[in-house]
């Protein structure tokens, strides 16, 4: 297969694996296109990039559709965009399937349904499969910083090659979420969340732990095929408690850096500063600037629509809440912000409030709600609410019981 070339397992317990590369020579185009028509978009942008024949060819179609939650709020991807993908590649002879692995507590199955993906792909009669159902391989990364080895889906090593069809967000924890992020899905169930549990590098780095661990990810898993579904982007706390902002733009590449690139610069970003996009790109040896990446069409910067950025603290949108956020991950603080936005006017009654998310806390202070199973070994006598994901529900259940 593509991005992931799998050669022995029987020595040494892991896979091994080659170094990045997808079977698609990699050029720096991307095409551009600009509408209130998301499945024309993306038909066009497809009809645009050189791809090699994929007649007969398995063709992977991941979205990002990790999340329960219905279509039309930008946290899935468009399913009329996933609908153009499968058409398109269809036309042209290749077996689709469409595949996805989510968070913890809910299945791709019942994801792919409420996004309103499910219903486009049946109708189609394509197959769709749960990327969590399949065995992991356990695949060795050479000269990882922080991620010496990655429990991967081995239904992925069914495929030629690797669409990967994400939405334009913002992510607190990582700038953007796009094509090379949206990867982690590939991951086996729990291993998506042990990407946010790794310890620091011995030696210290500026980076995050987490934008170290996409990067050495990416060095064994990469998309052949990027189709960015801009059509209705999320801006602010993403990728999933933020606003959806209407762009109109779809991009499509077969250079997974140069399509994140040009999609952060039209979401107004500078490709630099997303750390895990510059990490993957340098080890690639991989340009994402700008002035290097061929764009289609010239007057693409026309369609900018800069993104609001994720709030360092998410406690400054709740007067008297304070979030002790100590390394936690995006499941955690979209629990919270989710919780804080539906019940804020309901526990009027108990603020101030404290709560603790995250593994890293060295002391939770008394008085605190301490949220998620990260916190348990540091949360002493305060109420704590379990689960990874924990429940917005069980939040408001724990403060409100005596
Ligand atoms: S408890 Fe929360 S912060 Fe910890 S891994 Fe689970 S979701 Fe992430």
């Amino acid at each position: 297969m593509s991005g992931l070339k799998l050669q022995s397992t029987k020595n040494v317990g892991y896979v091994i694996i080659n170094t990045m590369k997808t079977k698609i020579k990699n050029n720096n185009f991307v095409a551009v296109c600009h509408g209130n028509n998301a499945y024309a978009n993306a038909i066009n942008v497809l009809e645009r990039i050189d791809l090699p024949d994929l007649s007969g060819k398995k063709i992977l179609l991941k979205p990002n559709a990790g999340r329960k939650v219905q279509p039309g709020k930008a946290i899935t991807t468009n399913p009329h965009v996933v609908a153009a993908a499968c058409d398109f590649f269809k036309k042209i002879g290749a077996e689709v399937t469409v595949g996805e692995g989510t968070i913890l507590g809910v299945t791709p199955f019942e994801c792919l349904e409420s996004t309103g993906i499910a219903d486009e792909v049946e109708k189609r009669g394509i197959p769709m499969i749960d990327l969590d159902a399949a065995p992991a391989d356990k695949i060795e990364i050479k000269d990882a910083v922080v991620l010496n080895f990655a429990r991967i889906s081995s239904a992925i090593t069914n495929f030629d090659y690797i669409v990967s069809i994400p939405v334009m967000k913002t992510h607190m924890h990582c700038v953007v979420t796009l094509s090379i992020k949206n990867m982690k899905g590939c991951l086996k169930g729990r291993e998506k969340v042990r990407l946010h549990q790794l310890p620091q590098p011995s030696t210290p780095v500026n980076e995050k732990t987490l934008d170290l661990a996409i990067a050495d990810l990416s060095t064994v898993l990469i998309p052949d095929i990027v189709l960015i579904d801009g059509s209705l982007g999320l801006e602010g706390l993403g990728p999933s408690a933020g606003t959806p902002k209407r762009v109109d733009v779809v991009l499509a590449s077969t250079n997974c850096f140069a399509a994140d690139a040009v999609a952060a610069a039209i979401m107004g970003i500078k490709p630099e500063d997303i750390p895990h996009l510059r990490l993957t790109a340098e080890r690639a040896g991989e340009s994402i600037s700008i002035d290097d990446i061929s764009i289609d069409p010239s007057n693409w910067r026309d369609w900018i629509k800069p993104f609001e950025l994720p709030p360092k603290e998410i406690s400054l949108n709740f007067p008297k809440v304070e979030v002790l956020d100590c390394e936690s991950c995006s499941a955690c603080v979209s629990t919270l912000t989710m919780f804080l936005k539906r019940n804020y006017k309901d526990i009027a009654d108990y603020l101030p409030l404290k709560f603790a998310i995250g593994k890293g806390h060295d002391v939770i202070p008394e008085g605190t709600l301490c949220v998620g199973n990260c916190t348990i070994k540091k949360c002493g006598d305060n109420k704590l609410v379990k689960g990874c994901p924990p429940v917005a529900s069980d939040i408001l259940k724990a403060l409100t019981d005596n």
